[in-house]
């Protein structure tokens, strides 16, 4: 397996559309990293850079310690799995697998080898003589999975292979891939729009806005330190509350102001805060739903530190409910257990969790640690 690296790599496409900018960074031997984002943020077109299928307009692009900016894609020595699976119709699942093998005059046994073995790990066996149309879609994302790895390439790329299966079956694919990946030790890269796919199976997110990386990191730096407001409220579901205010000091104390409503912050935080000049600035509280308690027995408060909401609507998801509620004029959501008997059209009292709460520039949107 090998290291792919890219070197402030930029695509600008004929139209102007700058769809990648400085894209600059280290994938390591073994790695499972994931691009995510919205719509039309540029990670597919970072990902056909890599693998040879657009090129490159500025910067370098390394696999192992090969500069492959101009190398054909066939000899990039990479497996790309696509979201339509990119079988071929006519041939059987077993012909679609040996086909890699095959253009490259493989011995017939070798290929059956690698085919079985492949078709043993993905659970496929029984399917080989099949061809696609008599597939489900789980079982063609196999085959296609399948046909990548009788190639044993340095680097897999996956451009959102689970999008066209159902939630059970993208859940169950979810963990083999995964699962797959710590067995081969392989190199993937992995295109999502799915934040949830981002963090179950990455050992590094790179969040990506309009062709620029925002934040790398694990799925838990991500998750607990967003650098910006966008990373902060694209990952995590339901998405982080944010409520605008000011740091305000009585003696030996600091607080977030927001309309009657206010927040210590706990006093390891206060040096950091005052060094970003945060004192003077309008700022952005996040609080994500599980840091916010909704609790219904408090009525009415005269206490600042108490926010009091109304219940709008009620979701229950199974094994949590999602309480969302209007504060200060602005939506929030809470996540509470089951259990819980808040009902919509009925007021609560929100506590948030002071140590568990964000604080964004509100002018850059930056994060202030
Ligand atoms: P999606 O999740 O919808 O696939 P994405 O994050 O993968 O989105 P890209 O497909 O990489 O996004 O597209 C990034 C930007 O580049 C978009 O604004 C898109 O419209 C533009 N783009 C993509 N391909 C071309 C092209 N061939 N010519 C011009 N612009 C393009």
């Amino acid at each position: 397996m090998a290291h792919v690296q890219l070197k402030h790599v930029y695509k600008r496409f004929a139209n102007g559309v700058v769809a990648v900018q400085d894209f600059d960074l280290q994938i390591e031997d073994g790695e499972f990293l994931v691009l995510v984002g919205p719509s039309g943020c540029g990670k597919t077109t970072t990902l056909r850079m890599i693998a040879g299928l657009a090129s490159i307009s500025e910067g370098e692009l390394w696999i192992g310690d090969r500069l492959v900016n101009d190398v054909h894609p066939k000899d990039r020595d990479i497996a790309m799995v696509f979201q339509n699976y990119g079988l071929y119709p006519h041939l059987t699942a077993y012909d679609n697998m040996a086909f890699g093998l095959k253009l490259r005059k493989t011995p017939k046994a070798v290929i059956e080898e690698k085919v079985r073995e492949a078709a043993q790990v993905l659970n496929i066996e029984h399917l080989l003589a099949r061809k696609p149309k008599a597939l489900s879609g789980g079982q063609r994302q196999r085959v296609a999975l399948g046909r990548a790895i009788v190639r044993e390439p340095q680097v897999f790329l996956m451009d959102e292979p689970l999008s066209n299966l159902d939630a059970l079956l993208r859940a169950q694919l979810r963990t083999e891939i995964a699962k797959l990946h710590q067995r081969m030790q392989a190199t993937v890269i992995y295109v999502t729009h799915d934040q949830t796919e981002a963090m179950t199976m990455g050992t590094r997110i790179v969040v990506m806005k309009e062709g620029v990386v925002q934040q790398v990191g694990t799925p838990q730096d991500v998750y607990n330190r967003p650098q910006n407001m966008f990373v902060a409220s694209f990952i995590g579901a339901p998405a982080m509350n944010f409520l605008s205010g000011r740091l305000q000091v009585a003696g030996d104390e600091m607080f977030f102001q927001s309309a009657s409503f206010q927040i210590a912050i706990p006093v390891q935080r206060q040096t950091r805060l005052r060094e970003a000049g945060a004192l003077n600035m309008p700022l952005i509280l996040g609080i994500r739903p599980e840091d916010l308690i909704a609790d219904q027995d408090i009525r009415e408060t005269t206490d600042r530190a108490l926010l009091p909401a109304a219940v709008e609507r009620v979701e229950l998801l199974g094994a949590e409910k999602h309480v969302h509620l209007r504060a200060l004029g602005q939506s929030m959501i809470a996540r509470v257990p089951a259990r819980s008997e808040i009902e919509a059209n009925s007021s609560v009292t929100l506590t948030l969790l002071n140590d568990r709460i964000h604080l964004f520039d509100a002018l850059t949107e930056e994060s202030i640690f």
